[in-house]
C-alpha cells in the first residue's frame, strides 16, 4: 500500500528555499534549562544575523513527559527574552503545524516510504518501549529485519502491533560534519537499528527531527551535543530519502563544575529560577550567550551586548565545542552591570514590586527609594532586607551612635539631635535640598564636621549600621513628622 507521490510533493512544494532557517525545538518540560535557552538563543541569533527566519517547533511526542502548562512557559519565556519566532505554533506558517503531536498523520508515511526503499523495516517482535529505547536491541538477532514481503504483509493484514526500525547498513562507515567538532566518521557497526515509528504510531525524536527539519527547510540544525552521537543515523536518514542534510551545530553542555552537567534535578536553576533569584533577563541572556561562544576581532574583548549587539556581532564560527561552566558569580557580575546602566525610570519599574514586599506604607516613594538603590544591589532579590526600616524603626542599640570616623559618641550624637530636631522643624518645605543645605549649615555653626552631624540623624532615622542613602535621603523619604518622631525617640534613648 504505496503512499501516493502526490503526498509528499505537496509537502515538499510547501518549503520555503533560499534563506536561512532554524528552529528551535522544545519539549515541553514546564521550566527552561539553561542549556536550552542558550539553544535557543544561538539559534535564534543564527537566523537573525543572516535575515533568516526562526521557527518554534513544539516536540511534545513524549506522552509520558507531558506536564501541564509546559507550552505555556515555552511561550512565555521566548516572549520574555525577545526571541521572537516567525513561524510557529500560535503565529501559523507556511510548513506548519507546528506541533509534533498534531503532525501525527505525516510519520508513519514517511516510515512507510523508507520501508520501501529499503531503509527500514517493520518489526513485530513484542518488546517493551523501554527495551527498545535502551539501545540493548541486537540487531543482527533480530528476524524482522529480514522477513519477506508477503510475512509482513500477513502480519499487517492480522493487525499485529509493529515498531518500524531503521535499517542500518552491516558495512561501511558514516561521515558527518559538525560546524564545532568538524568531520566525524563512525563504523555502521556500532549504530543500532533505531526504532523510527513506535507501537502508538507516534514517532522517535529520532525520526520526526529528521522529517520536520526537512519539511520546514531547516538550513541550521542547532542543539545539544547529547545528540551527536546520533548524527550518523540521522544522516543516514536524509540520505535514503535523498534530502539535503543541514548544517550541524552541536552545542556542549552547561557545566554545573568540571565534572557535571547543570541539571535542574540536581538543584542547578533554570532560566524560571534565575529570574525568580532576581535577575534580570537582558543579563541572563548575555552570560548565557558568552557560555560557549566568544565574539571574535575588535569585540574580542567585549563582555555587555545587548540582544540587538549580538545579533550583529554572532557567527557560528565563535562557538566553542569545549564544556562551558555555569558560573553565579559571573552572572551575578553581569545583572550588576545591568542594573547600573539602566535608566532610573527603568530601574524604578523593576524595583518597584521587590521594594514594595519591604515597604508597605504608601507615603513612601517608592521611585525615590529607587534611587537609593540602584547602584547599591546586585540582584532584585537584594532590596527587600535593605529596606526593612522605613514602615517600622527597628530596635537598635545606643552603640549604633557611637563611630570613630565620624568622630561621634553617645555624647556627641544626644548633642547632634538636640541642635538637628529644632533646625528640621523649622523647615518650611521638606525637600531633599532644604534637609541637605539645613544640615551642612548647622554643622558649619557648630564647627564639626558633617559626618558628626549626618552620622546620629541617619542612625536614629534608620536604626540600622548600614543603610542605602545617607540621612538626607531617608529624611526625605520618612517626611518630616515621621522624621522628628524617630530623631526625638533617638535622644530619648541617649538620655
Ligand atoms: N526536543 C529536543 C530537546 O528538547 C530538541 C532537540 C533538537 O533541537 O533537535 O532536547
Amino acid at each position: 500500500m504505496a503512499v501516493d507521490p502526490a503526498f509528499f510533493a505537496e509537502l515538499e512544494a510547501r518549503i520555503p528555499k533560499g534563506k536561512v532557517r532554524t528552529r528551535f525545538a522544545p519539549s515541553p518540560t514546564g521550566y527552561t534549562h539553561v542549556g536550552n535557552l542558550r539553544t535557543a538563543l544561538y539559534t535564534w541569533l543564527i537566523a537573525r544575523h543572516a535575515g533568516g527566519t526562526f521557527i518554534l517547533r513544539i516536540e511534545d511526542t513524549d506522552q509520558v513527559r507531558q506536564v501541564e502548562g509546559a507550552t505555556d512557559v515555552i511561550y512565555r519565556t521566548m516572549a520574555e527574552c525577545g526571541l521572537t519566532h516567525d513561524e510557529g505554533p500560535d503565529v501559523g506558517g507556511p510548513v506548519g503545524p507546528y506541533i509534533q503531536t498534531e503532525r501525527q498523520g505525516l510519520y508513519g508515511k514517511f516510515a512507510e516510504l523508507l520501508v520501501e526503499k529499503g531503509a527500514a523495516y517493520y518489526c513485530f517482535c513484542e518488546k517493551t518501549e523501554s527495551e527498545e529505547d535502551s539501545g540493548e536491541f541486537d540487531r543482527s538477532d533480530d528476524p524482522c529485519r529480514s522477513m519477506s514481503a508477503e510475512e509482513v504483509a500477513a502480519n499487517l493484514a492480522a493487525g499485529k502491533p509493529y515498531v518500524i526500525r531503521q535499517r542500518i547498513p552491516h558495512e561501511g562507515t558514516t561521515t558527518f560534519h559538525d560546524v564545532s567538532f568538524g568531520d566525524i566518521t563512525v563504523e555502521n557497526k556500532t549504530l543500532d537499528d533505531q526504532v523510527l515509528l513506535k507501537r502508538d504510531g507516534l514517532p522517535t525524536y529520532n525520526f520526526a527531527n529528521v522529517v520536520d527539519d526537512h519539511l520546514m527547510g531547516i538550513t541550521h540544525v542547532v542543539r545539544g551535543s547529547e545528540y551527536l552521537s546520533s548524527a550518523p543515523k540521522y544522516n543516514l536518514l536524509y540520505e535514503a530519502f535523498g534530502w539535503e542534510i543541514p548544517t550541524y551545530v552541536h552545542c556542549s553542555p552547561v557545566m554545573r563544575d568540571q565534572h557535571n552537567k547543570m541539571s535542574k534535578r540536581h538543584g542547578d536553576p533554570s532560566y524560571e529560577d534565575l529570574r525568580e533569584q532576581g535577575y534580570l533577563t537582558e543579563a541572563i541572556l548575555n552570560y548565557v550567550a558568552l557560555l560557549g561562544w566568544a565574539p571574535k576581532g575588535d569585540l574580542g574583548e567585549q563582555e555587555i551586548f545587548s540582544l540587538n549587539e549580538l545579533v550583529d556581532a554572532f557567527d557560528i564560527a565563535g562557538i566553542s565545542k569545549s564544556p562551558a561552566i555555569f558560573d553565579l558569580e559571573k552572572l551575578t557580575y553581569f545583572n550588576a552591570t545591568y542594573l547600573r546602566r539602566m535608566t532610573p525610570d527603568a530601574f524604578a519599574k523593576v524595583a518597584e514590586p521587590y521594594i514594595r514586599q519591604a515597604v508597605k506604607n504608601p507615603a513612601y516613594d517608592a521611585g525615590e527609594i529607587a534611587g537609593l538603590l540602584q547602584a547599591r544591589c546586585e540582584k532584585l532579590t537584594d532590596i527587600p532586607e535593605k529596606l526593612d526600616f522605613f514602615d517600622a524603626l527597628p530596635a537598635y542599640d545606643k552603640s549604633f551612635f557611637v563611630n570613630k570616623k565620624s568622630k561621634t559618641d553617645e555624647t556627641i550624637s544626644l548633642e547632634m539631635l538636640e541642635k538637628a530636631v529644632p533646625a528640621l522643624e523649622a523647615l518650611p518645605a521638606w525637600t531633599t535640598e532644604a534637609i541637605h543645605d539645613a544640615l551642612v549649615n548647622l554643622a558649619a555653626e557648630l564647627g564639626v564636621k558633617n559626618a558628626t552631624l549626618m552620622w546620629p540623624v541617619r542612625i536614629a532615622a534608620a536604626g540600622k549600621l548600614v543603610t542605602p542613602g545617607g540621612a538626607v535621603e531617608i529624611c526625605h523619604i520618612l517626611g518630616k513628622e515621621e522624621t522628628l518622631r524617630r530623631l526625638r525617640a533617638g535622644m530619648a534613648m541617649l538620655k
